[in-house]
């Protein structure tokens, strides 16, 4: 067997393992192995990858690959270690800016590579040459988008720079005449390629990539993310085609797809067409500013609160964004442990864009240890929320916001939510009574069944704990 058929067979098998990650991966159960999966099958791929450069390569080159790739691997450890699930997001995106860039300094060196062997001098055959041509352009465009996308994902995610949406007159005009810019140079370069023409393609991509996420505003920006993890993965399919790699590009292709996909559940989870995410402009104030008189609201504290659960016959607690911000999960993980023990029914209702990325709230609870049957999905929990004695919405906000079912001119309307209000008793754990991520003001807050507890949630769940 050569060393080329054995990297060939190598690809397979690492292919096939990172189809079993992301099957693995799509449930928590799973998740640990769907991990492993993914280790196992990047350990061989590189593994193959460098045997089979180590036959044309120097030592040098081996040397420089090797420090490469230990600087890289001692970094995303670091980060890896370090980063907080709230930071999750930003990292996630400042990692697609990096394929982002790899792809563009593939598609630029794929293009300099068949320049400096000259005309007829290449390994591709002449007619197969407007082919690379356009594998060139479309890896640099991809490439490029996904670069410059991403670093303003990370700027707005972090915080760097302000998560409202810039609305230039006619943005989306400008999008679809850059990407009718890219078609027009596209066509000009495969039939006659220069350097000026990839720096034009260039240049028009970075400038698509820059405008196109920052007319993207804060509430969507997940989404965002999740389709910059999609285009990343197009990139590294074109870079695949390139340096006629096929992991590259079964691989390219499987994260390409599943970041389509995700984007996919997350518009349909917050009731959004994907067009109009790319369209921009989503969190800016347009009609007049909301002056409904939502009556007073109820306050209660810890033993109050730990009073009506001790009494009560079922929980069910609704996390959001603001569990992952107080840290509450362990905490919120050993009240349910204390109330099963006391005989009480208690049972996670899980929103699918609650948080700040898909899955965010399965995670923590994974974290903290709490059982996975009793964390539901919000369609496997909604029904049985009317025969809930008490409700515990621990910092969900749009997630549980009766308007999106109520106000047909509510700019959430017709989003899926937690139908928490149905229950006996709703307390709601938050600090202010500030809106959500989308700006809402939520009716929960004043209905005569809800209360509020104000306050951090951890510190408010460890009074709880205290109180019982
Ligand atoms: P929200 O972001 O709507 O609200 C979070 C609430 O947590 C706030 O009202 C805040 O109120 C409270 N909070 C913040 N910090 C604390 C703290 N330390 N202790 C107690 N409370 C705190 O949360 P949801 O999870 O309900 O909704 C997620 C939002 O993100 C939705 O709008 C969704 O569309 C959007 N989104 C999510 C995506 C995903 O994939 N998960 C994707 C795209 C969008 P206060 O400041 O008063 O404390």
């Amino acid at each position: 067997m050569t060393a080329s058929t054995a990297a060939q067979a190598a690809y397979v098998v690492a292919a096939l393992l990172f189809i079993l990650s992301l099957a693995g991966l799509s449930r928590h159960e799973t998740s640990r192995s769907g991990v492993v999966y993914g280790i196992a099958g990047m350990a061989i791929a590189l593994a193959a990858t460098i045997g089979l450069a180590s036959r044309s390569i120097a030592a040098t080159g081996m040397g420089l690959l090797v420090a490469a790739m230990v600087v890289g691997a001692g970094i995303g450890l670091w980060r890896a270690r370090r980063v907080e699930m709230t930071g999750m997001p930003e990292l996630i995106a400042i990692l697609h800016s990096f394929v982002g860039l790899a792809a563009v300094l593939v598609g630029w060196n794929g293009y300099l590579d068949v320049e400096a062997k000259g005309a007829g001098q290449h390994e591709i055959a002449s007619d197969l040459l407007r082919i690379h041509h356009a594998e060139v352009f479309v890896g640099v465009f991809i490439g490029a988008v996904t670069f410059t996308g991403s670093i303003i994902a990370f700027l707005k995610l972090s915080a760097r720079i302000r998560s409202s949406p810039l609305m230039l007159p006619g943005r989306n005009l400008l999008n679809l005449g850059a990407l009718a810019a890219f078609a027009g140079l596209t066509v000009a370069f495969v039939v006659s390629p220069n350097v000026g023409l990839l720096v034009a393609v260039t240049a028009v991509a970075l400038a698509l990539g820059l405008h196109l996420v920052a007319s993207i505003g804060g509430g969507d920006m997940p989404v965002v993310v999740s389709m910059l993890n999609s285009y990343s993965g197009w990139a590294a399919a074109a870079s695949g085609f390139l340096l006629d790699n096929n992991l590259l590009i079964v691989t390219g292709a499987l994260v390409g797809s599943s970041g389509a996909y995700l984007s996919y559940i997350m518009c349909t989870a917050m009731n959004r067409s994907f067009l109009s995410v790319i369209a921009g402009g989503f969190g800016v104030e347009t009609g007049p500013a909301d002056t409904t008189d939502y009556g007073e609201h109820r306050e209660i504290d810890a033993s109050g609160t730990a009073k009506l659960l001790k009494d009560a016959r079922s929980v069910v607690i609704t996390p959001g964004y603001g569990m992952a911000v107080a840290q509450a999960q362990y905490p919120v993980a050993d009240l349910t442990r204390r109330l099963r023990d006391m005989g009480v029914e208690v049972r996670f209702g899980i929103h699918p864009v609650a948080g700040r990325l898909p899955g965010h709230m399965n995670v923590l609870l994974a974290e903290a240890k709490v059982p996975y049957d009793i964390v539901l999905e919000m369609d496997e929990i909604n029904d049985d929320l009317a025969a809930t004695t008490v409700v515990l919405v621990i910092g969900a906000n749009d997630t549980v916001n009766p308007a999106a079912v109520d106000d047909p001119g509510s700019p959430i309307a017709g989003m899926p939510v937690l139908r928490v209000w149905e229950a006996e008793n709703v307390v709601v754990f938050k600090r202010s009574m500030n809106p959500g991520y989308a700006g809402v003001q939520n009716p929960l807050f004043f209905r005569d069944n809800s209360q509020m507890l104000f306050g951090d949630a951890k510190e408010r769940v460890e009074d709880i704990l205290r109180a019982l």
